[in-house]
């Protein structure tokens, strides 16, 4: 069905007819010597000027590593910028609904709650795998966005990449893939077929496996179509300069990323074994991620007996298909270390 989707048919009548903000960086991008367009401070070098509002020069540098081109990249203040903004442009509070497929990450929730928009849930399948047939049945002529997460938050495992297809060819609407645990996974996930697949959306971050969640720095890839629409509703200066310049240097590291993530996939394998030996463990899933969901007796009296000790986790067990179930993000060996000594003496 990739042919026949039209976004501009997807997007709100109000964007479609917006005039966007003109900063008087938009309207100059090319390098000068003097300055005096934005009513900046001469002083103060090098924060007195405005960031680039296109961000080019960390979208190319972004688009030469995941080998997308810059017309495809949309950058946010965090995935969640990106999530958020979906809804403005695509979402007409009152009429239009989104799909999830859940347990998964709250924000989509939460934005469609903020925007007034109508959240359809399908569950997973009880082993956590995807029910394309159920997704589909539940779109409707107003469906506008269907959230997928793959590795998913917080079952820990990658939804089939069939399924996923068969839900992306079988809509008219958006289909946004959440992979913000891509790097963690075995599998390479659906950006390399963004080109054919005119109602994709991945979103990717710098959160996780780049160690980058405090300059708030997500990546989401699309058509130059809704990346235009997109990049005409968003703040001008969404992305500021300090992380900007963290993002760049933080990407030049590429091989320490790799070690980082070698390093925290070993550690989540030691800690399967570790955790599967302990007797109020009932099990682990199967992890793509870098955090583990684990099933105990009492999930609640254990979250709080690590907290007494000052180790948090997430208690997940008032989740749907989670009862039972905390989630343990793979830390340090020092820190998974406490926490499963921890565990031992709860245990005893
Ligand atoms: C952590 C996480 C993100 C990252 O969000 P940012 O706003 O980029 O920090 C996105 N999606 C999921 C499912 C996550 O778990």
């Amino acid at each position: 069905m990739s042919e026949a989707i039209d976004i501009s048919a997807l997007v709100r009548k109000n964007i479609l007819e917006m005039k966007p903000y003109s900063s008087a960086r938009d309207e100059y991008s090319g390098s000068a010597s003097v300055y005096l367009d934005a009513n900046e401070n001469p002083f103060n070098t090098p924060l007195n000027r405005y960031p680039d509002p296109g961000q080019q020069t960390l979208k190319r540098k972004i688009g030469f590593l995941k080998g997308q081109k810059m017309e495809n990249i949309f950058l946010g203040n965090g995935s969640d910028e990106g999530i958020d903004i979906l809804f403005r442009v695509l979402c007409e509070p009152g009429r239009d609904n989104v799909i999830t497929v859940d347990p998964s990450y709250g924000m989509y929730g939460v934005c469609a709650e903020i925007n007034g928009v109508e959240r359809r849930s399908i569950l997973l399948k009880s082993n956590f795998s995807l029910d394309p047939d159920a997704v589909l049945e539940a779109v409707d002529e107003h469906t506008k966005l269907i959230f997928l997460c793959s590795p998913n938050n917080p079952t820990s495992n990658s939804l089939d990449r069939e399924a996923m297809l068969k839900i992306i060819d079988g809509v008219s609407c958006m289909v946004v893939v959440d992979e913000a645990y891509i790097d963690f996974s075995k599998g390479a996930g659906l950006l390399p077929i963004l080109d054919e697949k005119k109602n994709l959306v991945v979103l990717q971050t710098l959160s996780k496996a780049w160690g980058l969640a405090g300059i708030r720095l997500g990546m989401l890839f699309a058509h130059p179509e809704l990346i235009a629409y997109l990049s005409a509703v968003k703040y001008p200066y969404n992305i500021n300069s300090l992380s900007i310049e963290a993002a760049m240097e933080g990407l030049m590291e590429t091989g320490q990323q790799r070690d980082w993530i070698r390093e925290i996939l070993d550690e989540r394998d030691r800690m399967i074994k570790e955790l599967e030996s302990l007797d109020i463990v009932r099990m682990v899933h199967p992890s793509d991620a870098n955090f583990l969901l684990i099933q105990v007796d009492n999930p609640s009296e254990v979250y709080q007996f690590l907290l007494n000790k000052g180790i948090i986790v997430r208690d997940r067990s008032r989740v749907p298909l989670c009862e039972g179930s905390l989630r343990i993000t793979i830390g340090s060996k020092e820190e998974n270390r406490a926490l499963i000594s921890a565990l031992k003496t709860k245990q005893s």
